[in-house]
């Protein structure tokens, strides 16, 4: 389980935080790469729903009563550039250099993105 993933199920109310684990834990460990990474993406998917949803509460806040100062533009290059981001670090693919056994390339993932360059062997 990430450290993320602690934090997140630790902030959920008691009576959540047992099933929150439980549904973790039943998928813990990929199965497979096709596994692995359909689990990546899910999980870069949802970060990036999250921030869809962000961007369109924000423009009402830009719109609204209160977002007189709030330069919507500005906050949308911002997200621009963490869509950007978020694109280039899923995982699509296993790492060549390594056979997926971990490498300095693949920061002992196994896993390199669809942006990374080939590696040097
Ligand atoms: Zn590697």
């Amino acid at each position: 389980m990430t450290q993320a993933r602690v934090h997140e199920v630790a902030a959920l109310p008691p009576e959540q935080q047992a099933a929150a684990l439980e549904e973790k834990e039943t998928d813990a460990k990929p199965k497979s790469t096709d596994d692995y990474l359909k689990r990546a993406e899910k999980e870069f998917n949802h970060v990036q729903k999250l921030l869809n949803e962000a961007m369109k509460e924000l423009r009402l806040l830009a719109n609204g009563e209160f977002g007189k100062y709030l330069i919507a533009s500005i906050a949308n290059t911002s997200a621009k550039q963490v869509r950007n981001l978020l694109r280039k670090s899923v995982p699509s693919s296993r790492c060549k250099r390594c056979k997926s056994k971990g490498c300095v390339v693949c920061q002992m993932s196994g896993y390199i993105t669809e942006g990374m360059s080939e590696p040097i062997s």
